[in-house]
């Protein structure tokens, strides 16, 4: 294979370093619809960056726009498995004033041994809010309908940054 022929294959095709424009469905096992981009703006997504679950991410590598593929993604490549007792109840005397939050919000926090760990709020009252550590799709199998519509190579900065710029990407 010349170098010609791989530099154009790598132009069509994705690879790390791609900054990918896709529209996506996800759905849960039992058929329920958790997220989509059909009828709004496609998700745009810097490729070899982890802006996706990694069950994903490997399933697009080598993918060329007008591809549309259905993926399974087991949870240990997606959110993670569900750990069991990992909710804990806080009660508001703990939160900062006037903290603002509703279900399914990551928050970060940090750990009894100093590390900052992500929690999801699962549920909120006027006394306390409920948090777990696990991802609220933790445990599912993630079924994604992709159709991947655009490619192009990230700039320096976005490889940098590790994530796009522009329309659909990352405004700072
Ligand atoms: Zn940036």
């Amino acid at each position: 294979m010349s170098l010609v022929s791989v530099m154009s294959e790598s132009n069509n095709t994705i690879v790390d370093g791609s900054v990918v424009t896709m529209h996506y469905t996800l759905k849960l096992d039992d058929g329920e619809t958790v997220d989509s981009s059909v009828g709004q703006d496609p998700l745009v997504y810097l490729h070899g960056a982890q802006n996706i679950v990694p069950g994903l991410e490997s399933q697009l590598t080598g993918k060329a726009p007008g591809a549309k593929l259905d993926v399974v993604v087991v949870p240990e490549e997606g959110y993670g498995p569900r750990f069991d007792g990992t909710e804990k109840i806080v009660p508001r005397e703990e939160l900062p004033p006037n903290f603002d939050v509703e279900p399914g919000m990551p928050i970060s926090a940090q750990s009894s041994d100093g590390q900052e760990v992500t929690l999801f709020v699962t549920s909120v009252c006027e006394e306390s809010i409920t948090v777990d550590m696990n991802h609220p799709l933790a445990g599912q199998n993630l079924n994604f309908a992709i159709e991947v519509l655009e490619l192009r190579e990230a700039s320096a900065e976005e490889q940098e940054h590790g994530h796009p710029h522009g329309p659909g990407g990352h405004h700072h």
